[in-house]
């Protein structure tokens, strides 16, 4: 039986693997997550069916309950609360693990009436649990202070106060004492044992709290990333504590993927990681659709979509820029109608992605994904920047920061992130709301440039109007 549960956690640890490897490209990412779900399933079932743990019909319940919850929030949530959600996944994650470490150590204290009292607690697997505890404890709590950011209930600004790091210092130092008490009284007092692993989760859960509080809305999605890596370290940890090898692998794939998205992301911001975790950057959202007014002196052109249909149509490349105010619009499948409509008429369309546009990693990718736009037509920020300067038209729908000269400047917060150079195409059109800047907070000069025309209004009114008039043309 011991053979075929380890053959059973090989077979999911092979199956985590290759759904990662399919997550790289758009095509095979809807795949790859089914293997990487069906492996996590294979281990559960192997888990709990094999080691008979519990009756199969607590487990069929928990699965079923777990199964439903996870389902009816998935299909629920809209496309722009995405991170909001894996924050909360990573939250409950981190807890998971957390809880069974503290199970553990419940068994070899005589506090556990499920599981049968073990002979001794060793310092090796109580370190750890230690790992597991503050490293799953300190997801959780922030995870679900990432959430009340993402989602507004506790606003976006950052919180600082006096003595604010000395109180993080103080905690981080009180989790490594009682953490060393822990395993020192491993396998000796048990009511020692208790106390300090209880005094550590609290430690850890307050830490948790305090190391995300001070950090700026705008950096959220990147905390996400990180606390991700975290719940996947923690897994890891619970896995040494239990000698659980398909937890090992599932926990260390997750840390390491989350930390290279939390690299990758810092990376296209321009941002340190350091400076991320200290900076305060962004508070609560620029209030979107407000009527910003253009500075006194200076002018914008405005188009309107009929002037739109006829600057595309007879255009010989047209290349999209998609932005956070695409997801916003949900504007995809009339941006994709357009599309086919100008490539009837013999232009070329491809879509330019940046890689921290919208609100999350592949955000762009998953909304037009969404509306069947072929894969190929997708050009990430380093193939398509080349192309701009022989475009005739750059369309640029609900992005802002990702396309703001700004960014080439020293002394703001967007200076050295690299963009889209859609200022060096003939003619750009931008849709979008008003002149309010983008997630950052920093004025776009490209709305002023000569050859940038403005297209004001809700990005899929626009699109539609456009789509009307092609088929007019037609
Ligand atoms: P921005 O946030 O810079 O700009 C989005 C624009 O969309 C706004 O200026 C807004 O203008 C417009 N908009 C909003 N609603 C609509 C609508 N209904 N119709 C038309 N336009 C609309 O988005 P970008 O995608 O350019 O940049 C992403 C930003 O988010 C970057 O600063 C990036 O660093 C940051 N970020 C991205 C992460 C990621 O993983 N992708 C993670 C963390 C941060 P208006 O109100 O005038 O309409």
């Amino acid at each position: 039986m011991e053979t075929v549960i380890q053959l059973a956690y090989l077979a999911a640890a092979a199956l985590f693997i290759v759904g990662l490897r399919r997550m790289q490209s758009p095509a095979t990412a809807r795949r790859g997550n089914q293997l990487a779900a069906g492996g996590m399933l294979v281990a559960v079932l192997a888990t709990l069916f094999l080691d008979d743990i519990l009756s199969p019909w607590m487990m069929i319940l928990g699965l079923l309950i777990g199964a439903g919850i996870g389902a009816v929030l998935a299909r629920q949530v809209e496309m722009t609360a995405m991170p909001e959600l894996v924050a909360v996944f990573n939250g409950f994650g981190g807890l998971a693990s957390a809880l069974v470490a503290l199970a553990e150590v419940a068994q070899y204290t005589g506090g556990s009436e499920v599981l049968a009292p073990d002979t001794e607690l060793g310092a090796g697997t109580a370190f750890t649990v230690v790992l597991s505890v503050l490293i799953g404890m300190v997801t959780c709590s922030g995870s679900f202070v990432a959430y009340g950011k993402l989602s507004g209930r506790l606003g976006g600004n950052p919180i600082d106060f006096t003595g604010m790091r000395t109180a993080t210092l103080g905690l981080l130092g009180g989790a490594v004492f009682f953490g060393g008490v822990f395993v020192a009284s491993a396998g000796a007092a048990a009511w020692l044992t208790t106390l300090s692993i209880v005094i550590l989760s609290l430690s850890a859960l307050a830490l948790g709290v305090l190391l995300v509080v001070p950090i700026g809305g705008a950096d959220m999605p990147v905390v996400v990333a990180l606390l991700n890596s975290y719940s996947g370290l923690a897994a890891a940890a619970t896995g040494f504590v239990l000698g659980n090898i398909a937890l090992i692998v599932s926990g260390t794939l997750v840390g390491a993927a989350g930390f290279i998205l939390t690299v990758i992301m810092c990376e296209a911001m321009n941002r340190s990681l350091v400076n991320v975790l200290t900076g305060g950057f962004g508070g609560e959202e620029g209030a979107a659709g407000a009527a910003a007014e253009a500075p006194e002196g200076r002018t914008v052109s405005e188009t309107s979509p009929d002037d739109t249909t006829i600057l595309t149509s007879y255009a010989d490349q047209v290349i999209i820029v998609p932005g956070y105010g695409l997801a916003v619009a949900q504007a995809q499948h009339q941006l994709r109608e357009m599309a086919e409509l100008l490539e009837e008429r013999g232009v070329t369309v491809k879509y330019a992605i940046h890689p921290v546009a919208g609100r999350m990693p592949g955000h762009m990718n998953v909304l037009l994904a969404e509306a069947n736009v072929p894969y190929d037509k997708l050009f990430e920020m380093e193939e398509v920047n080349g192309e701009f300067a022989q475009t005739d038209v750059a369309l640029v729908v609900g992005a802002n920061d990702v396309v703001n000269p700004a960014a080439r400047e020293p002394g703001n917060d967007i200076s050295g992130m690299p963009i889209l150079n859609v200022d060096e195409a003939e003619t750009v059109v931008v849709m979008k709301r008003s002149l309010s800047p983008g997630y950052s907070g920093v004025d776009n000069e490209l709305f002023y440039a000569d050859s940038t025309k403005m297209l004001f209004g809700d990005a899929k009114e626009s699109a539609d109007a456009i789509v009307s008039e092609l088929k007019a043309l037609a």
